[in-house]
C-alpha cells in the first residue's frame, strides 16, 4: 500500500491525526529531501527508514519502492511541504504504482494554493491552478492566452528568485490596475496577504524589499 500523505506547509500544528498515525504505522517513508522530512518526523517523535525520492530519481528508485510494495511493505510518500503531487515530483511513482495494481491511498490536508484561495477574497467557485509558470517560450504563450481568455481566478506558485520577474510579466500582459493577491509565508510566523493592483503590489515590494523573501502564492 502506498500512502500519499500531506504534511504542513509551514505550521507543524497543521498535520492531521491520520497523517501522524499513518507515518507511525508504515515501514518506509519516501521523501523529497530527507533532511527536511527528518525535522518534521523528529518533531513528532517518528523514527523510520527514509528513502529519498525527488525529481531526479530515476526508474531504479521507483522500482525500489515497487519492490517494497511487492513484499507487502507499507510506504508513505511525503514532500517537503503540503500535498505531494501539487507542483512536486511524484507523478511517475504514483502512476507506476497504480499500473502495478497496488493501492494508492490519499491522506489529505493542506496545499498552499487552496490555503491562499481560502483567504484571498477573490471568487473561487472556479479557479485555474497553474503551479509554477513555465520559464521559457511557453511563458509568453500562456500569459498571452490568459490575458485574452481568463475568466476564473488564476493561482500560481512563485519562489523568491522569480517573484519580481513574474510581477513584471503580469504588469506587461494585464492592466496595471488588475487586482492581485499575494499569499506569503502562509501558516508561518510572518504570514501575510498583500492585496491591490499589480502596480500597488510592485510598489509595496519596492518600498519593502525585505518582504521579497521565501514563498509566495499569486492569485489574480
Ligand atoms: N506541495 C506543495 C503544496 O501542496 O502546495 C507545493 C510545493 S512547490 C515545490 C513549492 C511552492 O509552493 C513555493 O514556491 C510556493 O509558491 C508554494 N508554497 C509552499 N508553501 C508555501 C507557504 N507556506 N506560503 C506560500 N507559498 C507556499
Amino acid at each position: 500500500m502506498l500512502y500519499i500523505v500531506s504534511t504542513p506547509i509551514g505550521n507543524l500544528e497543521d498535520i492531521t491525526l491520520r497523517a501522524l498515525r499513518i507515518l507511525k504505522e508504515v515501514d518506509y517513508i519516501a521523501c523529497e529531501d530527507t533532511r527536511t522530512s527528518w525535522v518534521l518526523l523528529k518533531h513528532f517523535d517518528i523514527s523510520k527508514s527514509l528513502i529519498s525520492f525527488h525529481s531526479h530519481s530515476g526508474k531504479a528508485k521507483t522500482d525500489k519502492v515497487l519492490d517494497m510494495l511487492k513484499n507487502w511493505k507499507k510506504v508513505a510518500l511525503i514532500s517537503d511541504a503540503g500535498t505531494p503531487w501539487i507542483s512536486d515530483p511524484w507523478y511517475v511513482l504514483v502512476r507506476d504504482t497504480i499500473q502495478a495494481w497496488f493501492e494508492v491511498v490519499p491522506i489529505p490536508w493542506v496545499t498552499a494554493a487552496i490555503t491562499a484561495l481560502s483567504c484571498s477574497g477573490l471568487p473561487i467557485n472556479h479557479f485555474l491552478y497553474l503551479g509554477f509558470l513555465p520559464l521559457k517560450k511557453w511563458r509568453q504563450t500562456l500569459l498571452t492566452r490568459l490575458s485574452e481568455e481568463k475568466k476564473e481566478t488564476v493561482v500560481i506558485y512563485e519562489s523568491v528568485h522569480r517573484i519580481e520577474k513574474t510581477l513584471s510579466d503580469l504588469e506587461t500582459y494585464f492592466w496595471k490596475e488588475h487586482q492581485i493577491v499575494i499569499g506569503r509565508e502562509l501558516t508561518k510566523k510572518f504570514e501575510q496577504f498583500i492585496r491591490g493592483s499589480i502596480w500597488e503590489v510592485q510598489e509595496y515590494f519596492c518600498n519593502n524589499p525585505w518582504k521579497l523573501k521565501w514563498e509566495f502564492v499569486i492569485l489574480f
